[in-house]
């Protein structure tokens, strides 16, 4: 048996969450951004909560994601964005998975995959970003050849969208000008889309009127804060994903003693050292080394030295602390433990990184 390591995700918590952001953004949709193993909380059993609690759609980045979604029985309208050349659109109608589309080259692989039933698409504005999208006279081409694959039946036009470089209030502004700018271009077209999309998490709370006909929400729904300077409780969101692992040894050590490689750390004292089988093959950012936070006992403490490939040394001074104890890494700051955004912050990364990373070696555990 292997030492308890867990990542504990609180299905409640996912819950509660969609159904504040639904209310936040009401009339408009919620689409589930369920990409990278659902943020790395476990695709499945998170999208079902989320269908639960009443979510209207789910965006995915790949056809093999929206796969798995209709596997574990997601009935929902599903989105995905980023496709191979190799990517199976006939698959992708007739499971009726909707298609991000960026360019005319991919428009006409929809197009070509329809059969009975159009390739139901949502064509992807670049207005700022610099990544996928189309940009400039790239837009009028597209629009143009999917308002005649339209009339075809080969493709219906179910949305348009856009997404943000978050750069700056006024940039977000601009991109919002463009978006509109890329819609009136799509209806001079005679494209009628059903659903104008552009906010992600931060716009949901930034641009409150900009939530359109859908927001595609994704960190917020696990729990997180989008934003440096605000926690998770501050925007009403309760984090999710837990990440624990026991306590295996402890010893009493002299001062003067180097701890872990390179000795990046020494003990100053007579003290106290505890081990922790949790390492960076298990998700912890080796960058976070002598920086991140754990929780043992409900006191917090910090990573004594370099994190290892499966362990973490932490030096708990006089504390009373024993094999078989819960040392816990991030999970809800409400509860007396460290949140993903101090060890983003400990790792120079951002909460995504740390919560989508979390390594295969770790139990997964579902609470209600
Ligand atoms: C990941 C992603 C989202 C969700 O972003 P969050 O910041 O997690 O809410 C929305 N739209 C697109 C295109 C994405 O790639």
């Amino acid at each position: 048996m292997s030492p308890v390591r867990e990542l504990v995700v609180d299905l409640a918590a996912i819950r509660e969450n969609v159904r504040s952001a639904a209310a936040r953004i009401a009339p408009a949709r919620l689409m589930a951004v369920v990409k990278a193993d659902g943020y790395g909380h476990g695709m499945e059993p998170v999208a079902r909560a989320m269908a639960e609690a009443g979510v209207d759609a789910f965006g995915v980045v790949d056809l093999d994601e929206a796969r798995r979604l209709r596997d574990a029985g997601i009935g929902q309208p599903i989105l995905a964005w980023i496709h191979g050349a190799d990517a199976d659109f006939a698959w992708a109608v007739s499971a009726d998975v909707e298609l991000g589309i960026g360019s005319v080259r991919d428009l006409e692989r929809a197009a070509t995959a329809a059969g009975e039933r159009p390739a139901v698409v949502h064509l992807k504005a670049d207005t700022g970003l610099g990544r996928g999208g189309a940009i400039g006279d790239q837009w009028a081409a597209l629009v143009a050849r999917a308002a005649q694959l339209e009339a075809a039946g080969r493709v219906r036009v179910r949305g348009v969208w856009t997404h943000l470089a978050n750069t700056s209030p006024e940039a977000d502004a601009d991109q919002f000008l463009a978006f509109d700018a890329a819609l009136a271009l799509a209806r001079e077209a005679g494209l009628d889309p059903e659903l104008e999309h552009a906010s992600a998490s931060a716009a949901m709370f930034d641009h409150p009127a900009q939530a359109r006909d859908m927001v595609r929400a994704g960190l917020a729904l696990y729990g997180l804060s989008t934003f440096p300077d605000l926690t998770s409780a501050e925007l009403g969101l309760r984090p999710a994903m837990e990440l624990a692992a026991e306590v295996v040894a402890v010893k009493r050590v002299p001062a003067g003693l180097g701890v872990s490689y390179g000795h990046r750390y020494v003990t100053t004292r007579e003290t106290t050292l505890a081990l922790i089988p949790l390492g960076y093959a298990d998700g912890l950012p080796r960058a976070a080394s002598g920086r991140g936070p754990v929780a043992i006992n409900g006191r917090r403490h910090t990573i004594a030295g370099a994190i290892a490939m499966d362990q973490v040394v932490v030096d708990v001074g006089d504390d009373a602390v024993d094999v078989g104890d819960r040392a816990v890494f991030w999970g809800d700051p409400e509860r007396g433990v460290p949140s993903a955004s101090e060890w983003a912050d400990a790792a120079d990364s951002i909460p995504y990184e740390i919560v989508t990373r979390v390594g295969a070696r770790v139990r997964r555990r579902y609470l209600s």
